[in-house]
């Protein structure tokens, strides 16, 4: 089946002279696999339909928040509803207590919680409030961990951020108080902390990392985190913007046993609209504007939409199975991809958890930034573009993770697996 895009090539040229490279988020524009964006004109499920109407089976989901697939009916039922009583207020909503409530009591270790409109923004309000809380100023980080796109967490970001390593337009005085380590790398971390005592206010972390494609926390990584912070008086912030209510019901602390101070939500939370939001212990959520001296607002935090979006799709992720049944799925598509790789001998190295995960074509086994950076870049455009023409929609990058819905199901797992055979061959 070869695609056509002639409508997509045209709708990308006129949003070129308007919009800087056509696109308002830069790994769309497809930079990172060559060609041209699609423009998507529709989603049902699992599938998405471009301006050509093409039909893809979509892997992306608008980069991770679309758990239920996309336009599932109780969501859009419960949005038409929410619609019709108006957009924003400006004023305290009872849909902001209740979608504040049904995460808290999702999350151990979260006694109260602030939204936000994005996840850049949840992460950028929670440092400054562990820096507010410590009275510290550093912040360590790690290499191909993505916080969103705040000036200070724009060192060695991953995923969008890898193509402009480091952005032209942060000072350098912004960026002297972040420190990088390699992902998986306690004893790195803990010269770090040596190196400047009582200066760090925070160790911020992807408890599963999914910005340079899926990399695990090796055992010892977050139960060491924690105790190096806590020996060093950093509080530890889980960025959790995407793996919150994506690998479990709540946070990844569930399945790992470490309890961060502070955790950063977004996409699966808001159901497909924007939103962030930080949280945790309540003695540190206190010092948040107006109980306390850190000042953060937002003119459509907490969202009325948003937050109707947010709960329908919490409200369901709450049946039972449903985590199970994402695991399944998951786990086959994987193991069939392994297999099919193997039997065309095209090295690979898959790397998933729950509902997310990466073929990084390498023979390595990926572990931090520098081992995701071993993958042939060219190796993973070209499977992108065989599959694309098989009617199968990747993620146009390497390093981002490829996700499944509860839309997806054991049919679409097999045309994809027959779409990679092929693809695997012909690399
Ligand atoms: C997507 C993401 C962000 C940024 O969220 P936006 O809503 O795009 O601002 C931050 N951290 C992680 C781990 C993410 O995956």
């Amino acid at each position: 089946m070869a695609q056509q895009f002639v409508a997509s090539r045209k709708l990308f040229e006129e949003a070129r002279k308007y919009i800087p490279g056509g696109v308002n988020s830069p790994v769309r524009a497809f930079g990172a696999v060559g060609g041209e964006p699609l423009f998507i004109k529709q989603g049902k499920g699992c599938r998405i339909w471009d301006e050509d109407d093409n039909e893809f089976i979509d892997y992306v989901l608008s980069f991770g928040p679309l758990i239920l697939g996309h336009a599932h009916p109780e969501v859009t039922s419960s949005l038409r509803s929410a619609l019709d009583k108006g957009t924003s207020f400006g004023a305290p909503t009872r849909w902001e207590s209740t979608l504040a409530r049904m995460i808290c009591e999702a999350i151990p270790s979260m006694d109260m919680v602030r939204f936000v409109n994005s996840g850049t923004e949840a992460v950028m309000s929670a440092i400054r409030l562990a820096r507010a809380f410590t009275h510290r100023d550093k912040v360590v980080k790690f290499a191909g961990g993505y916080h969103g796109s705040s000036d200070g967490l724009l060192a060695h970001a991953g995923s969008g951020a890898t193509a402009l390593p480091d952005s032209q337009g942060v000072p350098s005085s912004y960026i002297q108080h972040t420190l990088v380590a390699p992902y998986n790398d306690l004893s790195y971390v803990e010269s770090l902390l040596k190196a400047y005592p009582e200066e760090v206010a925070a160790i911020i972390v992807e408890p599963v990392a999914a910005n340079m494609g899926i990399i695990l926390p090796q055992p010892k990584f977050l139960p060491g985190l924690k105790e190096l912070a806590r020996r060093s008086g950093a509080l530890l912030i889980f960025d959790e913007v995407v793996t919150g209510f994506r690998l479990a019901y709540g946070s990844v602390q569930t399945l790992y046993h470490v309890s961060p101070d502070l955790i950063c939500l977004g996409k699966v939370i808001g159901g497909g609209l924007p939103v962030g939001a930080y949280g945790g212990r309540r003695e540190i959520m206190e010092m948040v504007a107006p109980s306390g001296p850190v000042y953060q607002a937002g003119t459509l935090s907490g969202n009325p939409l948003a937050m109707s979006a947010g709960i329908t799709t919490l409200k369901i992720l709450q049946e039972p199975g449903v985590y199970q049944k994402l695991e399944e799925m998951a786990s086959h598509l994987t193991r069939g991809l392994s297999k099919e790789a193997r039997e065309a001998d095209v090295p690979v190295f898959l790397s998933r958890a729950g509902s997310m995960l990466t073929v990084f074509f390498t023979d390595q086994e990926v572990t931090d930034y520098e081992t995701a950076r071993s993958s042939d870049l060219k190796l993973y455009a070209s499977y992108f573009h065989h599959l694309l023409n098989e009617g199968i929609y990747l993620p146009p990058s390497q390093f981002e993770a490829q996700f499944l819905s509860l839309a997806h199901g054991e049919d679409e797992i097999e045309i994809t697996l027959r779409a990679a055979r092929k693809a695997f061959r012909e690399l």
